[in-house]
């Protein structure tokens, strides 16, 4: 069972469930599995379909099965089984003892496609690839019949047995169904089985040449493993006819219920494995965990949660109808998790030199800080305070307009958690003119309060202690894309990346207390968002950072909610 505690939902296909444990359709049992194939990195979509499918099981005291759908052996490789192993894992799910793989079940596939030959329902075609699409027909057409259709039995059971024996080319036959070339429905027009496909496949290397299609090892694969529902995206709606179908002529003992449910898509992104590998392969990206990719890796990398993942798939729900989430749902999600768990600290990303003239030199304050405001149990760190300190750049403004709420000329603002200081002069390059220095002084007497004689100060500031701070790299990250519909343009989709999806900072100061972020590490920096140290590239010796998500949440404003 998943350990993880996963609150009971509904939704139409918990209603089917309910339905089915009414009428005794599966004996009350409920089985589900998730069936990737390993030929790309899992993404946030199959979060959506991993969630749905071990949510469903563990809501109804089921089992989930992950199963490897791999009966394609051009592109999957055990990269892709590790990958996706370790992200249904992460992702808080177990499977306990049934991992399973398609390919393990060519024998009996190949077993149940003789059986449907001697049964007179499938064939052997010998027409060309372009010749069978041409045979099909249209949505308006129906579909003509193969010169082939009526070999007898026993011919189709030699010539398929000398297929596998790899008596012939690639393309020269394929088994197909014998259903109807007139059916409304094209899937149901005498599709392919199998095909000869000479190539090198990651589990059974060389055994086999010929591949079951997914329409015949999916049902069959399903019903081996005696899943109830087999739950899909309703691209495969047209093929449950099918499903059906071979399960019927086979007359196997399980029958799974398919139910298809909209795929997830997410605005400024592309999830779909064949455009995520482009991305990979013609390097716009920095592999399958690069931060900016929907890739669980990448999601892990970049330093979302499992359990704001698992929480926006909630929020999502499943439906009927195809649509695109706003990715600020997404980030909405991620921002509530780590608002509650990460520790605070402070970093300055541009640093600007701030001398307060009137602070002693060589003076250093141990200020006490919560690591939580809200959550004591959190702890506390000392963050030292010194004459000299770094301000972020765009604090100060030579001339602020009016409502900017930093440090400029003739201003005070408060140094977050702080004194409150008051500017004195800046100290410009000759050359460039660029703002080197500022100098303020202090107001000693506002360190944990107002001044004394209730003047207002409305800005407050980060800053970290030059001296005590240490060095950092922190990579931003924009969005991948720059429409919301990558894929729903006419052109190229790659068109439409954004060039400033990744902004790479090296001269950035965080405060000490930092210095020792482990790998993976989740921290809030004041007012500039969630952080975490990068999993490949930050160590002790050298801190980087990503940042997660900014503060500012958009999601109310784009669904429309008022924020309190
Ligand atoms: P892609 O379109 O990204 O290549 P796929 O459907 O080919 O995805 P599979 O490995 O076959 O990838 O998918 C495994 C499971 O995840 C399937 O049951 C599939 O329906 C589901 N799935 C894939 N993409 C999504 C998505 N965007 N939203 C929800 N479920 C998805
Ligand atoms: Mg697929």
């Amino acid at each position: 069972m998943p350990q993880i505690d996963i609150s009971p939902q509904t939704d139409f296909i918990r209603t089917i469930i309910d339905e089915h444990n009414k009428t005794g359709r599966f004996q009350g049992r409920v089985a589900t599995r998730f069936p990737p194939e390993p030929n790309g990195y899992l993404h946030i979509g199959h979060a959506k379909s991993v969630c749905l499918n071990f949510g469903i099981a563990a809501q109804y005291g089921g089992t989930c099965n992950l199963r490897m759908d791999d009966t394609d052996p051009s592109g999957e490789t055990q990269e892709y089984v590790n990958s996706i192993i370790q992200d249904v894992k992460w992702l808080g799910f177990d499977w306990e003892r049934r991992l399973f793989y398609a390919s393990d079940y060519y024998e009996q596939l190949y077993q149940y496609a003789l059986q449907m030959i001697q049964q007179g329902k499938a064939y052997v075609c010998s027409l060309s690839a372009d010749d069978i699409r041409e045979h099909r027909g249209t949505l308006t057409e129906p579909g003509k019949e193969s010169p082939y259709r009526n070999r007898p039995a026993e011919e189709n059971l030699d010539l398929f047995k000398r297929m596998r024996d790899g008596e012939f080319e690639d393309g020269a036959h394929v088994l197909r169904a014998k259903i109807d070339m007139a059916s409304p429905n094209i899937t149901m027009r005498d599709p392919i089985l199998y095909r000869i496909k000479r190539a090198h496949h990651y589990r059974t290397g060389t055994k086999w040449c010929i591949y079951p299609m997914y329409d015949f090892a999916h049902c069959l694969s399903d019903s081996l493993e005696k899943i109830t529902h087999s739950i899909c995206t309703l691209e495969f709606e047209n093929n449950r006819p099918l499903y059906d179908w071979i399960l019927d002529e086979l007359k196997t003992a399980s029958h799974p219920q398919q139910i298809e449910f909209a795929r997830l898509n997410l605005s400024y992104t592309v999830l779909s494995k064949r455009r995520l590998i482009e991305l990979v392969e013609r390097e716009y990206v920095k592999g399958w965990d690069d931060p900016r990719m929907p890739t669980i890796a990448g999601m892990r990398r970049r330093g979302y949660t499992p359990e704001a993942i698992r929480n926006f798939c909630a929020k999502i729900g499943v439906a009927k109808n195809e649509n695109l989430v706003d990715v600020s749902l997404l980030e909405h999600c991620i921002r509530d998790d780590l608002n509650e768990r990460s520790q605070r600290g402070m970093g300055v990303l541009r640093p600007l030199r701030l001398v307060i003239d009137n602070y002693p030199e060589g003076k250093v304050e141990e200020l006490e800080y919560p690591n939580h405001p809200q959550n004591p149990g959190m702890g506390s760190r000392k963050v030292p305070f010194s004459r000299v300190l770094y301000i972020e750049q765009d604090d100060f403004l030579e001339n602020p307009p009016k409502k900017f709420n930093r440090l400029g000329p003739g201003r005070e603002v408060r140094l977050r958690y702080s004194y409150i200081i008051k500017y004195v002069n800046m100290v410009k390059d000759e050359k460039t003119g660029e703002i080197t220095e500022v100098h303020c002084t202090y107001d000693p007497e506002t360190r944990n309060g107002p001044p004394p004689d209730g003047r207002k100060i409305e800005g407050v500031i980060h800053w970290v202690s030059a001296e005590h701070s240490v060095p950092a790299e922190v990579r931003l990250y924009d969005r991948l894309f720059q429409v919301a519909d990558p894929m729903g343009q006419d052109d190229e989709f790659t068109k439409y990346l954004n060039p400033k999806s990744l902004e790479t900072l090296t001269g950035c100061r965080v405060e000490p207390a930092l210095t020792t972020a482990k790998p993976g590490d989740r921290f809030q920096f004041e007012r500039l968002g969630y952080f975490c140290a990068d999993l490949k590239d930050s160590s002790l010796g050298r801190l980087v950072f990503n940042r997660i998500v900014t503060l500012r949440d958009s999601w109310a404003k784009v669904s429309g909610q008022s924020k309190k």
